[in-house]
């Protein structure tokens, strides 16, 4: 049996390009005792991979030459050497990008059972799964909404955007979004029920984006999630009321490595704001109460999602690409089967 493969063969320098990866045909392995064979129904793709890609320090290890593509992955257990996972259970993992992955089962945390009564199996990688919680986490425990305030979120339509939006508003906020176009904007305020969305697109110049936020947030901006950095968060930096929160959570728009200068660090001061960067996979103590909100907040459809979906897994690199372009309309999957 072929298991096709995507691996990282070249390291970017500035933008990241299709040449950087190279799809590979391996065998799938006979199974050892305690393993299982799991075929990949969606792999997930996420900024981070982006900074993986480069050789530099960063919280993440790099993603090694000439392997498999990490990445979380949802799919079906097709063959089993282990008591703990049986033929047809439906398992998250961090599979990579690939077909087919061979798992340790008896190693703690590789391999999670979910259950797909009520909640398809695909969300487990969006607002039930890693992006999900990465909003929960920022919000609740650094933007910190009381009922009143104003939240605000940029890359607001995406996978972690509209669940910080939608649990901001479940806790009686003003929801303010930033996002790419009218369409991802119309969608923000209309389906998923934020108060406003500004489309920084149509804002280029500093002044009517400062023009429009100001519009979207007349009482100002309590707490910020912050998911892509430059003029989006100068503006925002304005736009914060005295002991504001912004939980750090992404700069997309410098993955590339081009220098971002921040042009109002003295209103941290000024308006004693708190900042606090953070990695969702520091906190594992709070997945399960996150989860817990998030999947009882998707099987009752009361928190919406979206998800981009590339056919195949040749189909990846160039779905990466466009994520980091922001050519994705919600949760970038790509679907294997
Ligand atoms: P999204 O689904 O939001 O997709 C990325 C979006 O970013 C794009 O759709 C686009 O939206 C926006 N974008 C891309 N390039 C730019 C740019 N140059 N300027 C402005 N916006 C841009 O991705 P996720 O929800 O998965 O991730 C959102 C953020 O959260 C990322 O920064 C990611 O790195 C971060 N993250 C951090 C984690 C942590 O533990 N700290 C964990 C998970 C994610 P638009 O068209 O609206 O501009």
């Amino acid at each position: 049996m072929i298991n096709q493969q995507i691996h990282l063969v070249s390291r970017p320098e500035g933008e990241a390009s299709a040449d950087n990866f190279k799809l590979v045909d391996v065998p799938v392995p006979e199974l050892e005792d305690g393993q299982v064979l799991v075929r990949h129904h969606y792999l997930s793709l996420d900024p981070y991979m982006r900074g993986r890609m480069n050789d530099s320090k960063s919280y993440a290890q790099p993603q090694p030459l000439d392997q498999v593509m990490i990445g979380g992955t949802v799919g079906i257990v097709e063959k089993s050497r282990s008591d703990a996972f049986g033929v047809g259970d439906k398992v998250v993992g961090m599979g990579g990008w690939q077909q087919y992955a061979v798992v340790d089962a008896n190693q703690p945390g590789l391999l999670r059972k979910v259950d797909t009564k009520h909640i398809p199996l695909s969300a487990y990688l969006g607002p039930v799964g890693m992006p999900g919680v990465t909003g929960w986490y920022g919000l609740t425990k650094i933007c910190k909404p009381e009922a009143g305030q104003t939240i605000a979120v940029s890359a607001a339509s995406g996978a972690v955007g509209s669940v910080v939006g939608q649990l901001a508003k479940a806790r009686g906020c003003r929801a303010i979004g930033i996002a790419g176009g009218p369409e991802k904007c119309a969608y923000v305020v209309d389906e998923l029920g934020f108060d406003a969305c500004v489309d920084y697109k149509a804002h280029p110049d500093p002044k009517s984006l400062n023009a429009a936020l100001r519009e979207a947030a007349p009482d100002g901006v309590d707490g910020y999630f912050e998911n892509v950095g430059g003029r989006i968060l100068d503006a925002m930096m304005l736009r914060m009321n005295a002991f504001g929160r912004m939980a750090f959570c992404g700069m997309i728009s410098g993955y590339d490595g081009a220098p971002m200068p921040m042009a109002y660090p003295a209103l941290i001061l000024q308006s004693r704001l708190t900042v606090r960067g953070f990695i969702v996979s520091e906190h594992m103590a709070d997945w399960p109460d996150a989860l817990k909100e998030l999947g009882a907040g998707v099987a009752s459809g009361k928190i919406k999602y979206r998800e981009s979906i590339a056919d195949g897994l040749a189909s990846a690199p160039e779905a990466f690409l466009g994520l980091l372009k922001g050519k994705n309309f919600g949760k970038q999957l790509v679907k294997l089967v």
